[in-house]
């Protein structure tokens, strides 16, 4: 199986090495590949029917993000050339433009700003091609145009199979592989002549009691209809199995993590018992949410409970979080324990730390701050408060969890805005956390580990959550305080700037507040403040003379930010010019209005993060973002190619909803899950077949699947689980990525 490749027919030493480089070296290797797509009569759709489509689909006018599908879809379509041409652009920059027609008489523009010499040796032959590729419609000239298809030549016989109800799959070829003379083509082939040999010898490894429960094709089958489908249909069932094979063994290995961890542990017990918390309570200016009194039941009784919480809050952007982790920390302290509150930025350290203050002003609590900007004494005085046990809830950054901090009796970590340091961070956080506590004098034995509790805003589906942090409990916030006017969001154009600025005035003028935010310009923070700078001295010399305006961009010390936050809080500022620095959990409930700029350079998670700034009050808040003016232009023509396309199915979805799970939905719908969740490096596999966004449903069944199997059987040493138990050691000596062992 492992013999190489360059024997089978058509390839050749140097195809071989060619694929070798792209990691295809085996029968099974080809075996593996996922096609990319597939054609079939069905799906080959006419260039006529292309315009069509994309003629009624605008996005800025009508559907908004529900159509991102739309117009980010491929399509493939059989075409001979009509007219090939070569330009050169800009700074001799050259660009091969080729004008394509089909059957239907359409026609199509295709676009190569690379390879330029290969695909016009390419196009120039006498043949037919098969183009697959997003197309973009400008409707000034009524034209579709792609830019950079997949493209390849295919002949009468393969133009006859199509015709005939064939269904040909399509393959991910690389620059590299092309240039060897790689096409579907041949990949088609080269399977062909391999799979018999393969799937003969390939043996089943789901049980076939949850075969017949889902109805799931076995296992050679599936990799048969992969590549060669009688019907589309047939592929679309070969891969449900082939995702569910997929997320049933990486289930499994989260079922084995959860039982090993639900067994009792020596976890510190805090008694449900609270004086102070109760009596912060009572004196809150307003009632806590059911959500919110529901998590804080959930908290409370998973520390009481023996064994170490190790907890996920969730909630959106304004519901409430510090509040709830507050509450809990002072039952710690009522148990006579020490609680941590740990930010990721010093704005939001401080800015914590002086809230808890005022909340807690007439109560008997030691308060502490460790935050990167003090200096050698003003550390070590509180490092001996800490470790003295003087203070009781501690308030920083990860100066928190430094060697020199050392915790007398740690009760409980609680970790804000978690999805700011990734999962991999947090993790680390969490042992350094636990092992930043003084050993016990009498036993000399460590002392149990704290609960952690970590809270993040980033909405995600509850399937989602429970496989990337398989390893944490759940608690979620899902209703907002009662009093909040959904914030209206509007998009702006450059040269309706004036207007923005004006709408800022009269806010102002009702003595209200506002945050201007420019976007990281380029990745720098010199330069990221030297454009805030700019921005601010212009604002304040020409915009708004008569207004007081401050200024935090990232290069400035905590003490000076901190300074410019304070007069802001203070209202001795009335508009607060910042770069991103202001993302993060500020809140000044008297800021009512946020202009964003360049508002298509933010993922749309940050916007919403940014926009959850203003609208902390009763007032009606406003979040304008201000894009380029040729962005109208497009956005109303939709002209877009699909990164445009990503920047205004952003705006978009922005002033459409401020439902963070819908937002969430979205982001990740753009990105997937590995950019939104930032866990490429901290567990959540690459899968082969499944996306674990959009094959939730199929998640939740293999989850229930594989949790059934290891409730009956935790160690499957039963003899019908052996087979199961020996693919699970395969994969596991593997990595993930590798399914087919
Ligand atoms: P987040 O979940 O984004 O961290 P915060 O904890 O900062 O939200 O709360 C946002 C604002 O809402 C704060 O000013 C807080 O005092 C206020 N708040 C919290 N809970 C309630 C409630 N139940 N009713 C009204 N206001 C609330
Ligand atoms: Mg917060």
């Amino acid at each position: 199986m492992t013999d190489s490749l360059q024997y089978l027919k058509g390839v050749g030493p140097s195809r071989a090495r060619a694929l070798s480089a792209e990691g295809i070296q085996s029968a099974l290797d080809l075996v593996r590949l996922v096609p990319r797509g597939y054609v079939d009569r069905s799906t080959a759709s006419s260039l006529r029917a292309v315009m069509q489509n994309l003629q009624s689909s605008s996005l800025w006018s009508n559907a908004g993000s529900k159509d991102i599908a739309a117009i980010t879809r491929e399509v493939s379509v059989v075409v001979t050339v009509s007219h090939l041409g070569e330009r050169t652009v800009g700074r001799g920059r050259r660009m091969l433009q080729a004008t394509v027609v089909d059957e239907s008489g359409a026609t199509a523009k295709v676009i190569f700003w690379n390879a330029v010499n290969y695909f016009g040796k390419l196009l120039s032959a006498d043949s037919a091609f098969l183009l697959s590729g997003v197309p973009e419609y400008d409707a000034r000239f009524n034209q579709v145009t792609f830019t950079h298809p997949e493209i390849e030549k295919i002949d009468a016989e393969e133009i006859e199979q199509l015709a005939s109800g064939v269904v040909l799959p399509t393959y991910s070829i690389s620059q590299k592989m092309r240039a060897a003379g790689v096409s579907d083509r041949l990949l088609r082939s080269m399977i062909d002549q391999v799979l018999d040999d393969v799937l003969g010898s390939l043996p089943e490894v789901l049980p076939s009691a949850l075969l017949s429960r889902h109805g799931l094709l076995p296992r050679a089958l599936a990799l048969r209809y992969l590549h060669q489908p009688p019907t589309i249909a047939q592929a679309a069932e070969a891969r449900r199995r082939l995702k569910h094979e997929e997320l049933f063994y990486f289930q499994l290995r989260l079922a084995q993590r959860h039982a090993l961890q639900s067994q009792p542990r020596n976890g510190l017990v805090m008694e449900a018992r609270s004086p102070r918390a109760r009596h912060l309570v009572e004196s809150l200016p307003f009632e806590l949410t059911g959500a919110q009194r529901r998590v804080i039941h959930e908290i409370v009784a998973d520390m009481s409970s023996g064994s170490v919480m190790n907890r996920l809050l969730q909630g959106d952007v304004g519901s409430g979080k510090t509040i709830v982790a507050l509450l809990c920390m002072l039952n710690v302290i009522d148990n006579g324990y020490q609680a941590v509150l740990m930010a990721p930025t010093e704005i939001l350290a401080e800015q914590h730390y002086r809230g808890i203050l005022r909340m807690l002003r007439d109560m008997d609590v030691v308060v502490c701050q460790v935050v990167g900007g003090q200096n050698k004494r003003q550390r070590s005085d509180v490092a001996e408060r800490i470790a003295s046990g003087e203070a009781q809830i501690i308030v920083g950054t990860h100066a928190l969890f430094e060697a020199n901090i050392e915790y007398n009796k740690l009760g409980l970590i609680v970790i804000d805005e978690q999805h700011r340091f990734g999962v991999a961070q947090r993790a680390e956080l969490m042992k350094m956390g636990k092992h930043s506590h003084l050993q016990n004098n009498q036993t000399g034995q460590p002392p149990p580990d704290p609960h952690v509790l970590v809270m993040s805003a980033t909405p995600i589906p509850r399937t989602l959550a429970m496989s990337v942090y398989g390893d944490l409990d759940l608690s979620v916030i899902d209703q907002l305080p009662a009093n909040r006017k959904p914030i209206v969001t509007k998009v702006v154009f450059e040269s309706g700037l004036p207007a923005a600025y004006e709408f800022i005035r009269s806010q102002v003028a009702e003595g209200k507040q506002a945050y201007l935010v420019y976007p990281l310009v380029e990745k720098s923070e010199k330069i990221e403040a030297k454009s805030a700078i700019e921005h601010f001295e212009h604002l304040s010399q020409h915009v708004f003379p008569e207004l007081s305006l401050g200024l935090v961009h990232g290069q400035m010390t905590w003490g000076e930010k901190d300074q410019v936050m304070q007069s802001f809080l203070q209202r001795e500022l009335q508009i607060l010019v910042s770069t991103t620095v202001i993302e993060v959990g500020v809140d000044v409930s008297n800021a009512t209005v946020m202009l964003v700029e360049n508002a298509e350079r933010f993922g749309l998670s940050q916007l919403h993060q940014l926009r959850g700034r203003v609208g902390r009050g009763a007032d009606q808040s406003y979040c304008l973002l201000a894009t380029k003016d040729h962005f109208q232009y497009q956005l109303k023509r939709n002209h877009s190619t699909t990164e445009r396309a990503n920047s205004v199915v952003r705006l978009r979805t922005m002033e459409e909803t401020t439902d963070g799970f819908r937002i969430a939905e979205v982001d990740l719908e753009l990105r997937g899950p590995g950019d939104v969740l930032g866990t490429r490096q901290s567990g959540l596999p690459e899968f082969t077949y499944a996306n674990i966004v959009t094959d939730a449903a199929v998640l939740s069944k293999a989850r229930e699947d594989a949790f059934l199997l290891i409730r009956a059987d935790p160690t499957l040493s039963k003899p019908e689980h052996q087979l199961v138990k020996r693919h699970l050691d395969e994969l596991h000596q593997h990595g993930h990525a590798a399914i087919i062992a």
